[in-house]
Parts: structure tokens; C-alpha cells; sequence
């Protein structure tokens, strides 16, 4: 579980302020919803025996002997509140989260135990427009952000339950035959979650699964239409994809479109954002049947991407405008200027100078801030009533002028 130390949230807040002005651009609102859920809410919607809930998560009984759990994820909360406070009765809701999620995996470059997710959910929509508009939505932010060149998107229909259970059925027929092949991972899945072995990362087995029955063959007509249609709907957009047959997601209550945006720039750990269809979940958790599409995102790796392709602005780290020096015996005039200035330049960023010294120590202390400008009052311009305008990034005369002349040139700081 990292801090996140001030050098650093610089470019968090420049990501997440990216990501909440896309979202609402689409009339997404916000929803938040507890950190800690009953353990029971987990296990029935990501799965019993996925990885999740079979050894990542954060689980204790609280003092009543309930048991409870760090959220591992926003989909099962954002699906308990919305039923909870009758959102999801009869109508269309699009709705996004941010903030941490917690599982205990094994820490390494953007793998966390606490990690944070933006993550959007759509309700009551079952056409595939909704999962091209939200594939077409979050392309637009890769664009947004400078890192559409890092990111291709996957896409794969899991088909219906019943789809998937024939599926299964054939796929542990020929793996089973060939067990002793199977990496020991997918031994054990072979039993428990085949689905899974179709991503393990073994060579070998990938190479039997090339022989092995393939999942787009065992869609149905409807999860066929859907899929042909999503992708028609990504061809107009212009959206590039590529099919990946044996995309199949690690949490149990996705079916039809799922999809997984990945860069290969961040080396293991490629997956920044991935989603798709859970048309059965609200039902399952004891809700009216409700159509469901969404995605989580992960911010660590995008953050790790936005610096490894060297994204963020150069302005993003900066993070005053202006350093007030108050250099003599000032105080009250620092004070209220500085007061006055706040007052009238909406938005500047403006630190004072608090605990005397020199004036040279102040001027080198206004440098290394990154301030565009040094506001300078010495005794002299304080009995003026004026201000010495300083600028410190760009070869331009320093200034001493009244306070409604500094007013107009702080507003035309870029
Ligand atoms: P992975 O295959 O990388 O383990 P996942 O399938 O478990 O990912 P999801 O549950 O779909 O991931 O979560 C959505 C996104 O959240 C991931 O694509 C990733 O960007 C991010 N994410 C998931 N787990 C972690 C983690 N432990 N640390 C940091 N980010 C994570
Ligand atoms: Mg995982």
C-alpha cells in the first residue's frame, strides 16, 4: 500500500480531473458508496472461485461476528447501492466511482494490495450501442491524454450462461485429455474455473489450446448479433480492436461483450482498463432484472504510462503562480495585499512567504516554488502602497506599481 507523496499528485489529480470531465461530457453522474461490504455481497458477485475471493481479499469478522470485506472491487457496491436506494427501478442510469480497492496480491510495478480504480456502470441498457459508447468514450480519453499510440483494445463475447455452459463442458472434455500437458495452474482451474486457463500465461498450454474447442463457436444468435453489431457500431467510429477468442475476465458474473485495454509499455502488468457486460448480476444479488455494462480503470498504471511516454504537461508540476517575498518588517502589508490578490484573481495560486529571513533567502525560496512571479513588498513599497512584480521564468523588467495594476497583469499570467 503506496503513499502518495505531494511531487506525486500532481499528475493523479491531472488524470483524475481528465477522467471526471470525460465522464460527465457523456452524463455520467457520480455515486459513492462504502469502502467495507459484507463479505457475502463479494462472494455471491465476482465468484466463489476466482482468484478474487478465493485469496485476495480483505476479510474479518467486525466485532458482531459479521464478516466483512475491503472492497476488491466497485461493481458489486455500485450494484448494492443502486438497487438499495431504488435506482435501478425502471431506469436508465449511467454512473461513475473513483477511489481505492484492496487485494492482497503479490506487490510489484503496478500491482498493488491498495490500488485506485475509476470506474463507470451503465443500467438498463441491453443493446451493444451502449458498450460501443463506452468503448468509443474511453478511446477518446487515451487520445485526451496523449496515449492513444500505447493502448489497443481487446474485445470477446462470453455469450449467455447457457452459451458458456456448453462451452465449458466441451473445453474440460479435450483438456482432460490432455491434462499432463496443462500447466499446474490450469490443472487445478480445470476443475474449479476452466474458463480461466484459456489467459494463463503458459506457452504450452496456450499451444494445446490452439486444438482446443474455441468459445466464439459456441455463441448463440443473440450474443452473436450483439457482438457483430458492437463491432459494426466500432468500425464506423473508427475505433481499431482486434478479437481476442480467449479474452474471458477474472470475476464470474460477466457475459456477452467483455474487453480489456492494453498497453504493452508497463511490461507485465498491461491491462489499464477492462470491462464489459454483467446482464445478469442485479438479479442475482436480488434485484429486477437489469442490463448492465462497465468497466473499472486502473489509475496506478495509467500513471505509470502517462510517465513512462512522458505525457503530462510540463505545467501539471507547477504548482504556484506566485510567491509573495515580505521582505522587512512587512507583515500587515503581506497580509492584506495578499488578501486583496486572492480576492480578485480567481483561480491563481498564491503562497506567501511566512517566517522572515533575508531577502535573498526569501527570492531563492520563491525560485525553487516554480512560481511564474515573485510579489515583492519591502518597507519601501509598503509605505507606497505598491507592489515590485518579479518575474522569475520569462527576461522581462521587474515592475513596482499599485495593486490594481499587479491585479491585471497576475490575470494575464499563461
Ligand atoms: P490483472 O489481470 O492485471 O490482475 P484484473 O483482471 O484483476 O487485472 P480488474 O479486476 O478487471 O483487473 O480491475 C480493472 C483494472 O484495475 C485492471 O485492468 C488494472 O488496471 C487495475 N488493477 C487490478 N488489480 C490491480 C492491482 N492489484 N494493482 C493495481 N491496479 C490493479
Ligand atoms: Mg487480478
Amino acid at each position: 500500500m503506496n503513499d502518495l507523496l505531494p511531487e506525486q499528485s500532481p499528475n493523479w489529480q491531472y488524470l483524475e480531473q481528465k477522467i471526471q470531465a470525460l465522464l460527465q461530457s457523456y452524463g455520467y453522474r457520480e455515486i459513492r458508496f462504502p469502502l467495507l461490504e459484507s463479505t457475502e455481497l463479494f462472494k455471491r458477485s465476482i465468484g466463489e472461485v476466482t482468484d478474487i475471493v478465493e485469496k485476495e481479499m480483505y476479510t474479518w469478522p467486525d466485532r458482531n461476528g459479521d464478516n466483512v470485506t475491503l472492497r476488491p472491487e466497485g461493481t458489486a457496491g455500485c450494484v448494492r447501492a443502486s438497487e438499495q436506494n431504488g435506482l435501478l427501478r425502471n431506469q436508465v442510469q449511467r454512473l461513475w466511482y473513483s477511489g481505492p480497492m484492496f487485494r492482497y496480491e503479490r506487490p510489484q510495478k503496478g500491482r498493488l494490495r491498495q490500488f485506485h480504480q475509476f470506474g463507470a456502470e451503465v443500467f438498463g441498457l441491453e443493446g451493444p450501442d451502449i458498450d460501443a459508447e463506452m468503448l468509443v468514450m474511453t478511446a477518446r480519453l487515451w487520445v485526451d491524454l496523449g496515449l492513444s499510440e500505447h493502448i489497443t483494445l481487446q474485445i470477446n463475447s462470453l455469450g449467455s450462461a447457457v452459451d458458456r455452459g456448453k462451452y465449458r463442458e466441451a473445453l474440460v472434455e479435450f483438456l482432460s485429455a490432455h491434462k499432463a500437458e496443462l500447466d499446474e495452474d490450469s490443472q487445478r482451474r480445470l476443475d474449479s474455473n476452466p474458463l480461466r486457463i484459456l489467459d494463463s500465461k503458459s506457452s504450452q498450454t496456450q499451444l494445446l489450446l490452439d486444438q482446443a474447442p474455441s468459445l466464439p463457436d459456441f455463441l448463440d444468435a443473440d450474443s452473436r448479433e450483439h457482438f457483430d453489431r458492437l463491432r459494426a457500431l466500432l468500425d464506423s467510429a473508427g475505433v481499431a480492436y482486434e478479437v481476442n477468442p480467449r479474452l474471458v475476465r477474472g470475476l464470474d458474473y460477466y457475459g456477452k461483450t467483455v474487453f480489456e485495454w492494453v498497453t504493452d509499455s508497463l511490461g507485465a502488468q498491461g491491462t489499464v482498463c477492462a470491462g464489459g457486460r454483467y446482464d445478469g448480476l442485479v438479479e442475482q444479488l436480488g434485484g429486477k432484472p437489469t442490463p448492465a455494462v462497465g468497466f473499472g480503470m486502473g489509475e496506478e498504471r495509467l500513471v505509470l504510462l502517462l510517465d513512462a511516454v512522458g505525457a503530462v504537461p510540463d505545467s501539471v508540476g507547477r504548482y504556484l503562480d506566485a510567491y509573495l517575498v515580505a521582505a522587512g518588517n512587512v507583515s500587515e502589508a503581506a497580509l492584506t495585499c495578499s488578501e486583496q490578490i486572492r480576492s480578485q484573481c480567481e483561480g491563481l495560486r498564491l503562497q506567501n512567504h511566512c517566517g522572515g529571513g533575508s531577502f535573498k533567502s526569501q527570492m531563492k525560496k520563491a525560485d525553487r516554488s516554480g512560481a511564474k512571479v515573485a510579489l515583492i513588498i519591502g518597507e519601501d513599497e509598503a509605505a507606497a502602497e505598491q507592489i515590485t512584480i518579479k518575474y522569475l521564468r520569462e527576461d522581462r523588467q521587474q515592475q513596482t506599481l499599485a495593486l490594481p495594476e499587479v491585479v491585471k497583469l497576475l490575470m494575464q499570467l499563461d
